[in-house]
């Protein structure tokens, strides 16, 4: 099973106006209101791509329990820790023809004791499961290292850690004893974990940032690169992956639809080229999907079947 962690869920706000007018007052009818936060997005992804799964991470308020219950309506089995203080809302008005205007609350502050007492709490449910899933920023009031530590405690109960996360966090995970699993930098990320610029489509460039001493030690890093589709390593082995050309709706929560294809190739221990490819047609069924996070599971196996993947 996949325990799949959010630490700062949102309910995400969609406002579609013709056009955004300021300083004045705009009328929405139209109103979606989800689930949202990276690794919800995870859990859904997996969810319809049937895998068992186990949400978690914190939550508080009734913004809180309208999480838990978007979760419940989906059927997506969750167990979150609770805090007194009340989760976020992120907003994002979409209008005039394809702006899309985003608000988004900071959210809670954890405090040291509920920063604590969550570590035990996933401590408990790192012993039911097999795979963990660790995405997005940190909520304020934990420290840059919280999920170094939580990589650890899953290494040292035997369970794989997939670490999407970028900037102090990201660089306390690669810099700690106990190395995630896998992690997903995009070129950006690279770039600012090496200090110097990243040329994607130089394959000897990649393979030799790739190697560089701050990744010594995670077993699998992978850059997606949108529609370029990816540049993989698992120990020594270096992939280029492609994908076709296909019809985009909206890419919004791509990366994270690809991490839940390798969480659940991971998983259930899949050949590098199954994981690769099942992580590209998850991220690619994503894109055809105006929902964010959504995929549909009947063009799976079509849409994997066009991933081409070589060893480089
Ligand atoms: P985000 O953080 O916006 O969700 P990301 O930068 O982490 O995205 P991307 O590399 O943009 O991740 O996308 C992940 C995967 O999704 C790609 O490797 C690819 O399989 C698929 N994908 C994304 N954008 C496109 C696109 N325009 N066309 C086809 N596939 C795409």
């Amino acid at each position: 099973m996949i325990l799949t962690v959010t630490l700062n869920p949102a309910v995400d706000i969609s406002y579609p106006l013709q056009t955004l007018v300021i300083d004045d007052v705009n009328r929405v009818s139209d109103v979606s209101k989800t689930a949202g936060g990276k690794g919800l997005n995870v859990s859904r992804v997996l969810h319809l791509m049937q895998q068992t799964l186990l949400a978690t991470g914190i939550v508080g308020g009734h913004i809180g329990n309208f999480i838990k219950q978007k979760l419940d309506d989906d059927q997506i089995q969750h167990e979150f820790f609770e805090i007194q203080q009340e989760s976020r809302n992120a907003i994002a008005i979409l209008h005039d023809d394809g702006c899309q205007t985003e608000i988004l609350e900071a959210g809670p502050t954890i405090s040291a004791d509920d920063a604590q007492a969550f570590m035990q709490f996933y401590g408990q449910l790192l012993t039911k499961v097999s795979t963990v899933t660790l995405s997005g920023s940190l909520p304020k009031g934990l420290g840059a290292d919280y999920y170094a530590k939580m990589v650890e405690m899953a290494g040292n109960a035997g369970v794989k850690a997939i670490l999407d996360t970028s900037g102090a966090s990201l660089l306390a995970s690669l810099k700690a004893t106990v190395k995630p699993t896998l992690i997903k930098p995009n070129e950006t990320e690279i770039a600012q974990l090496l200090d110097q610029p990243i040329d994607v489509t130089d394959i000897d460039g990649l393979k030799t940032a790739l190697q560089a001493p701050i990744f010594a030690g995670v077993e699998w890093i992978v850059v997606s690169m949108g529609a370029a589709g990816a540049f993989a390593k698992h120990n020594d082995h270096f992939y280029r992956v492609s994908i076709p050309k296909i019809h985009v709706e909206n890419p919004v929560g791509s990366g994270d639809s690809t991490l839940a294809g390798l969480a659940m190739a991971i998983d259930t221990n899949e050949s590098d080229e199954v994981i690769l490819k099942t992580g590209m047609t998850t991220g690619m069924l994503n894109t055809m999907e105006k929902q964010t996070g959504f995929v549909n599971p009947e063009l799976f196996k079509p849409y994997f079947a066009k991933v081409t993947f070589k060893e480089v």
